[in-house]
């Protein structure tokens, strides 16, 4: 061993696979003492009044971190646990232990960035080098043929660039040993009522049992891919909303880092070598260049994204009508779709992708409600919580975005019909709506008085009315639209 000892902080990248960090200090020889801070910010509210991280999250972090602990175990080191701010707990314990540098994968919005850059100046106080890394995304910036500053703002742009010039760089290895830690305290894991939280029951109708670490992302990645071979039909089920293998499923163990993209991508072309090569296989990963470019629009734009007018800068009237907001929090909204996708997320902490487009469609451009609104109910349910692919998707669906497009909606009643044609994941969530037969069911207040009676709902008291008319509301929040970017 080197005198070289470094911390790496571990945040957003919960895996051991593909870790350039660990890999890095590995390869200096250094000594290394994994750490992890519960940053006590992340579990106070958001700024409209939601835990800002939620039990279904909070959970799946704890059995992250708990596995990761694990896994450094086993390879004869351990996580170092604390709970607080990172940017005062770090220097705190490097000093005394004689930290020669700060390793860590670097976040690129504002909260995080805030937080290292405390980190930074704290660190330099104790002439203890840091350094950060790139980890989350499948392209490395320093391969994209642009600079961060000159990205596409047109999702489609990017994609053609990227897939024509740009190389995916190989996965990184795991260690297979690693240096013993020096004595001190090791911290334990907190527990959800430490954090504040209550018990995350894990509710049977939900998509799937998420459990968090590398291991289970690795298990779940298996059983997808390879056991139950779903991979080859992606590009045909993605769109679905009911049950685990209608997609992938893997966006929570990506979001906490427990699983790399490139190691999926590998893994695609594994398949694509031994199975089968078509459109779902290549669409698996034209999903993952969305998450890529959502966290290189971040990079770009800066605080942009978390602003009311978006990217673009459009300065609509939006509504902060609580009553309503509330409505759709609950699947109150007289749109079958719509609440059925929203109380599937209150339970289970999770929505399918046409889920979530279509209750973000409807909150901004039927109700006319702040779109951050909607955002952070998202951030404070959504296991697989994300800012970028969060942030970025919200101000795309609200018409504020890099999407030069216009105002543009979901027709629900349609998208209800065309993804849902039986209506067998409307009846899952809503059992008041159980009995209505067929396609009846995505319009209930077509319902005649005598069908009520034989499908036993009473509109106005088991399920509601209609919150707004549909076309009507979709009228009046495009004619302020225009009205907003006349001007543009
Ligand atoms: C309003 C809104 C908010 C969203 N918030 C998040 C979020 O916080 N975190 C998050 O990971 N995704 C978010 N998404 C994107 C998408 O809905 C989820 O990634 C997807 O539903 C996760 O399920 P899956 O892993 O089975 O996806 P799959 O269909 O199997 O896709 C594979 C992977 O591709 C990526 N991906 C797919 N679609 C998108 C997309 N539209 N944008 C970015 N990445 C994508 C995800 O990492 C996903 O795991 C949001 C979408 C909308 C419309």
């Amino acid at each position: 061993m080197t005198n070289k000892r470094i911390l790496i902080w571990f945040r957003n990248d919960l895996r051991l696979h593909d870790h350039e960090a660990l890999n890095e200090a590995l390869q200096e020889k250094a000594d290394i003492i994994p750490f992890y801070c519960f940053d006590e910010r992340q579990f106070r509210t958001t700024s409209y009044g939601f835990p800002k991280t939620g039990k279904f999250r909070a959970q799946f972090l704890l059995e992250s971190v708990a596995d990761l602990r694990q896994s450094l175990q086993k390879l004869g080191s351990n996580l170092v646990i604390r709970q607080g701010l990172p940017e005062l707990i770090i220097p705190q314990i490097a000093q005394p232990l004689n930290i020669t540098a700060l390793y860590y994968h670097e976040e690129v919005t504002a909260e995080e960035l805030t937080v290292e850059k405390r980190l930074k100046k704290a660190l330099a106080k104790c002439n203890i080098k840091v350094e950060s890394f790139w980890g989350t995304t499948l392209y490395h910036p320093d391969n994209l043929p642009f600079e961060i500053y000159q990205l596409p703002e047109l999702f489609t742009n990017f994609r053609k660039q990227v897939e024509r010039k740009s190389t995916v760089a190989p996965v990184l290895p795991a260690p297979k040993s690693l240096p013993p830690l020096p004595d001190l305290d090791i911290g334990n894991l907190p527990s959800l009522s430490e954090l504040g939280l209550e018990p995350a029951v894990f509710e049977p109708r939900g998509v799937l049992k998420f459990q968090g670490g590398e291991i289970a992302g690795r298990e779940r990645l298996q059983d997808y891919i390879w056991q139950k071979n779903c991979l080859k039909n992606y590009k045909e089920t993605r769109n679905e909303m009911l049950g685990a293998d209608y997609s992938s499923k893997f966006s929570p163990w990506l979001a906490h880092g427990c699983l790399s993209p490139r190691y999926i991508y590998e893994e695609v072309q594994k398949y694509e070598h031994q199975r089968v090569k078509n459109d779902s296989t290549y669409w698996l990963i034209f999903e993952l260049l969305w998450r890529d470019f959502f966290r290189f629009i971040c990079a770009k734009h800066g605080n942009k994204i978390f602003f009311s007018q978006g990217l673009q800068g459009i300065d609509l009237p939006w509504k902060e009508d609580w009553q309503r907001f509330k409505l759709w929090q609950e699947g109150k909204t007289g749109y079958p779709l719509v609440d059925a996708n929203m109380r599937e997320l209150a339970t289970t902490g999770f929505m399918s992708n046409r889920g979530r487009q279509n209750v973000a469609s409807f909150l901004t451009k039927n109700l006319g409600i702040n779109w951050l609104m909607g955002a952070e109910w998202f951030e404070s349910l959504l296991i697989d919580y994300d800012v970028c692919s969060n942030y970025g998707n919200w101000n795309y669906t609200a018409g504020v975005g890099n999407d030069a497009r216009g105002f543009r909606y979901f027709n629900i009643p349609k998208q209800s019909k065309d993804y849902d044609p039986k209506g067998d994941y409307l009846r899952y969530w809503l059992p008041e709506l159980a009995l209505v037969p067929g396609d009846k069911i995505h319009e209930p207040w077509k319902l005649s008085q005598e069908e009520q009676k034989r499908y036993r709902v009473r509109l106005g008291v088991d399920y509601p009315h209609p919150v707004v008319d549909f076309f009507k509301s979709v009228k009046g929040n495009e004619a302020l639209y225009h009205r907003a970017t006349s001007g543009q």
